[in-house]
């Protein structure tokens, strides 16, 4: 099915062509990763590298801990001495953290510090809890049992010099800019950013902020669209607002092209008289990949690959609609072409009896609650119509119902997808 949408998207037939030819969930999101294609890469600052999908191996730049490390405040000595009855131990000298590693005499004791590094002839450690001090020498309480590598964190006891830390997809995450810190790097390879235009189309929509007419709509899917590709790490985004107007939208389109590598256009694909997106796209040189999904809400979404391999995401304008089918096809495009490591699909069992007669894939946006047996449970949370947002702040994502199928009892496990990336 999916070879004959392709030979259809070479640009000789006109765009409406492909219309009769509505593809499943699954052949629409194989379409958008096949057509996809990888972002280079960049060398960006270890700190700017947040959020960002990583290109390059990081490897242990030393051994971790790299010395033998003093794990408590106390004395060291040698496991010798205290073997042959020794328990008092003048102070030789003091060894702090990051002190220059000092050499045992015999007989002696140092004063360590934790962090430190475990002075040379010394293998044998006592917290400061258990000595008395008298005249610069240590005591070490009568009954107190020792033992000889206590309290010593032994080097390259975590991992090893030139060990894997992280490796190429993982999303940087706080946590991974410790490691890459403690690896020694300031600059590391990413995934590039993609240049990613969000475009409202319609007459209709006002900005808020601006004045308003009872007939208008405020525009509330570019900022929402916006802000979801920030929640995943996406940071290059321009949203505007074109008219229902071919010319306009022949004019600022033509300049998105030039200068975006992902277009996500919504409003303007359905069959109304003013849904001037597809051809407009189409004349501009983007040769349409497929027009129309099999499922509620978003059936009809359009997609296509512009002429730079641009590639370009017209959803329909109504709100849930338009943030399904970003979560469920633009979010994953991008993952794919930044080389992010797959995420394992994600389970959640239905919370009450779900009927769904279409036959088309229902995705249902829920609320997720945990049972006691440790469970995810989605709890639907119903929107009116595929216009009514207001219900989504409640929600944490939604789940998907398969077409072929209409009842869902209470218990079922379906997919979930969340909105916020985990
Ligand atoms: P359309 O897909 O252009 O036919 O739009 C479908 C419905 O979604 C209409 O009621 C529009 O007013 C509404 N809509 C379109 N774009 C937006 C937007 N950016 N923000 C809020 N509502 C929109
Ligand atoms: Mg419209």
């Amino acid at each position: 099915m999916f070879t004959a949408v392709a030979t259809l998207a070479t640009g000789r037939s006109p765009a409406n062509s492909v219309e009769k030819i509505v593809l499943t969930t699954a052949e629409a999101l194989k379409a958008v990763l096949a057509t996809t294609p990888a972002f280079p890469t960049v060398r960006v600052a270890a700190a700017d590298s947040t959020g960002r999908v990583l290109r390059q191996l990081i490897r242990a730049e030393r051994d971790q801990p790299p010395f033998d490390r003093v794990m408590m405040d106390g004395i060291a000595f040698a496991w010798a001495d205290y073997v042959s009855g020794q328990r008092r131990f003048p102070i030789q000298a003091m060894q702090a953290a990051g002190d220059a590693v000092l050499t045992l005499e015999n007989g002696q004791c140092i004063e360590i510090m934790t962090g430190a590094a475990m002075p040379a002839n010394a293998n044998c450690i006592v917290p400061v809890e258990r000595i008395t001090v008298t005249d610069g020498v240590a005591e070490i309480e009568a009954d107190y049992e020792i033992s000889k590598d206590r309290f010593l964190h032994p080097r390259g006891s975590d991992y090893a010099q030139g060990a894997y830390m992280l490796r190429p997809g993982k999303r940087v995450s706080p946590l991974d800019i410790a490691i890459i810190a403690s690896c020694g790097e300031t600059e590391v390879d990413v995934a590039a950013d993609p240049v990613i235009r969000i475009i409202s189309t319609g007459n209709e929509l006002v900005a808020a902020g601006a004045p308003i007419q009872p007939q208008q709509i405020r525009m509330s899917n570019g900022p929402a669209i916006l802000a979801l590709l920030e929640s995943h790490g996406y940071r290059r985004n321009e949203h505007e607002h074109i008219a229902d107007d071919v010319d306009a939208l022949r004019g600022r389109l033509a300049i998105h092209l030039q200068e975006a590598d992902v277009l996500v256009l919504s409003g303007g694909v359905s069959m109304g008289k003013a849904d001037y997106v597809p051809q407009v796209l189409t004349d501009l040189g983007v040769s349409v990949v497929f027009h129309k999904i099999s499922q509620k809400p978003g059936k009809p979404m359009w997609f296509g690959k512009g002429p730079g391999d641009q590639i370009v995401f017209a959803l329909p304008g109504n709100p849930v609609s338009a943030l399904v089918c970003c979560r469920q096809y633009l979010i994953p495009a991008l993952a794919k072409a930044s080389g992010a490591n797959e995420t394992p699909p994600e389970f959640a069992a239905l919370a009450t009896n779900i009927s769904f007669t279409p036959e088309l894939t229902c995705f249902q946006p829920v609320k997720l609650i945990s049972n006691a047996a440790g469970q995810t449970l989605a709890m639907p949370v119903q929107t009116n119509t595929s216009g009514d947002f207001a219900a989504l702040s409640a929600t944490d994502g939604y789940v998907e119902l398969a077409k072929d199928q209409s009842e869902f009892p209470s218990g079922t496990a379906v997919f979930l997808h969340r909105w916020i990336a985990r």
